[in-house]
């Protein structure tokens, strides 16, 4: 059963963190947190689902808030219009049980990664780009962490976004359902998790147990 006393921090509201935070509010979790710093721009409608033309030059955070009090008025919705930064991003993480990476780019999601692990708070990852992408669930101590799965990368690691190199509107929602899959797990206390790699091109997906790496500074 899903525990909607769970206070979850969806960080980045763009189209993983649309899907994120729609199902979090319809499962009825009390206490949804919406962090983007970024206004609604034309380019996103056709894979940020929270979002019509008329939210176009507004606050991502103010018009995700509207639309999930609109459909699901008994939950609250508190938005962090900011970007997620060391320096504030402490005192706001550690009032939640979950944090959500709905983020786009992957030197951000190593900064939240390495946040989450440092606070202890579990997390779930999960990034696409063009037709490929993966989640990742999160437990400090417990399981392996971003780090890992890209094998420790170096300071001035990077990767094309899905700004740069496009991501099709259906692989972000198809990863953002496994995303929720994951998210609905950890909500309803359940211990197996997995690494899953989605590839719609190949039509491959995969299920995996990833293990640790010994090159992982977070981990080690
Ligand atoms: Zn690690």
């Amino acid at each position: 059963m899903i525990d909607i006393s769970k206070k979850v921090l969806v960080v980045g509201i763009g189209g993983l963190g649309s899907i994120a935070a729609f199902d979090l509010a319809q499962c009825g979790i009390k206490t949804i947190g919406l962090m983007d710093p970024d206004n609604v721009e034309l380019s996103n409608l056709h894979r940020q689902l929270l979002y019509t033309k008329d939210d176009i030059g507004y606050p991502k955070v103010i018009r995700a808030q509207k639309r999930l009090k609109n459909l699901f008025p008994s939950n609250n919705y508190i938005p962090y219009e900011m970007p997620m930064e060391e320096s504030t991003f402490k005192n706001i993480a550690q009032n939640y049980d979950l944090i959500v990476d709905g983020l786009d780019r992957i030197e951000k999601k190593f900064t939240l990664n390495d946040m989450c692990v440092k606070l202890n708070i579990p997390y779930i990852h999960a990034g696409a780009v063009q037709l490929e992408g993966q989640v990742l669930p999160v437990f400090p101590g417990l399981s392996a962490c971003l780090r890992c799965l890209f094998d420790a990368p170096t300071e001035n690691y990077s990767a094309p976004s899905c700004q740069e190199i496009g991501v099709l509107g259906p692989a972000v929602q198809t990863i953002g359902w496994f995303q929720v899959f994951e998210i609905r797990k950890f909500l309803n206390q359940e211990k197996n998790f997995f690494l899953w790699k989605i590839n719609l091109e190949n039509r491959k997906i995969q299920a995996s147990h990833l293990l640790k790496s010994s090159n992982c500074k977070i981990c080690n």
